[in-house]
């Protein structure tokens, strides 16, 4: 647990606005044929008690993609959310895209602070999680921050086929080679901390700040729209989920504003060239874990 987090996905959009999404270009497919929303609320560093209004708020924008974990400590808010929008017939659950990740107690740790890590091998669980397809409890299956060795390690052995690998991606931090890997393998990639996640609490100052990059503002002046709303557009326009977080009710509405324009490929060249190995989420207190994905070149 931690470091490599495996998640579980569930419910398929409803067939006749799954194929106008599509056309649309606001969904896309797993390998297994059930469809996702390119764009999702991510939950991250949402207090509890901002949760349940931004889901709603999200939902209202036209949101039906919200990507929680048990860690972030807000997914009953969450569930509380979208009972409420079922109840007062805003949204069918069947409309809506729920990620999930992990279980059991949050960063265990021993007396000096250190983290105690699970012994369970990561393949072993993909078997548990394919169990829970076969018993109905999700739909889809997919991992999160697996590098190229641990997919294959996954691939060799799944029965049910990894619908997604969720990691780290931006301008700093591009993957090129990661995704084009899980693109050959028919993985979806859902690119997480897509604005640089300026509240992460380990930010320091000086830190460079994305939405505040000249290239990125250029790019936003050029097409009238904000440094986010870019930094969204570019996930989408390379064929990634993208599931940016906000608990704002107004910045929650303007991530959502990016199907009005597309970026140039020369402008996604542009933003691609911005790689710094620029990696935030990088858990490095957890390097000696024997899982540890971050130490290979990708
Ligand atoms: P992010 O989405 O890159 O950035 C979120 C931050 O940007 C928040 O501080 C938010 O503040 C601010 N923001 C949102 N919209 C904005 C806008 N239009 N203009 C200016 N600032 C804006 O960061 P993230 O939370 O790290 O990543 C997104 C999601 O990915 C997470 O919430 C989580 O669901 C997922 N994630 C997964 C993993 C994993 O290991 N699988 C790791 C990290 C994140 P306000 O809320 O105040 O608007």
């Amino acid at each position: 647990a931690g470091v490599i987090r495996t998640y579980t996905t569930s419910a398929p959009l409803v067939p006749a606005l799954h194929f106008l999404m599509a056309a649309l270009g606001r969904t896309i497919n797993f390998s297994n044929g059930k469809s996702v929303p390119v764009l999702g609320l991510g939950t991250w560093e949402s207090k509890p008690g901002d949760m349940t209004a931004a889901v709603k708020n999200a939902v209202t924008a036209g949101y039906r993609h919200i990507d929680c974990a048990h860690l972030y400590g807000n997914e009953p808010e969450v569930g509380a959310a979208i009972a409420a929008l079922i109840k007062d017939g805003t949204v069918t659950r069947d409309e809506l895209f729920i990620t999930s990740k992990e279980g059991g107690d949050l960063l265990p740790a021993d007396s000096t602070g250190k983290k105690l890590y699970s012994d369970v091998d990561y393949v072993e669980t993909w078997e548990a999680m394919e169990e829970c397809v076969k018993l109905g409890l999700t739909r889809s299956i997919g991992v999160s921050n697996f590098n190229k060795k641990q997919l294959e390690r996954v691939l060799k052995v799944a029965k049910v086929p990894i619908a997604n690998n969720q990691i780290e991606v931006h301008p700093y931090l591009p993957q090129n080679k990661l995704i084009e890997f899980c693109k050959s393998k028919g993985i979806t990639i859902t690119a997480y901390s897509p604005l640089g996640s300026p509240e992460r609490p380990w930010a320091k100052p000086g830190d460079p700040v994305l939405t505040e990059d000249p290239k990125v503002k250029t790019l936003a002046q050029k097409y009238k729209k904000s440094p986010a709303q870019i930094l969204i557009r570019f996930q989408i326009d390379r064929g990634l989920i993208v599931i940016p977080k906000s608990a704002n009710k107004s910045r929650i509405e303007e991530n959502f504003q990016i199907w009005d324009f597309q970026l140039s490929p020369e402008d996604i060249k542009l933003l691609e060239s911005l790689e710094c190995n620029g990696r935030i989420c990088s858990s490095s207190e957890a390097s000696d874990h024997p899982y540890f994905p971050f130490h290979d070149e990708y």
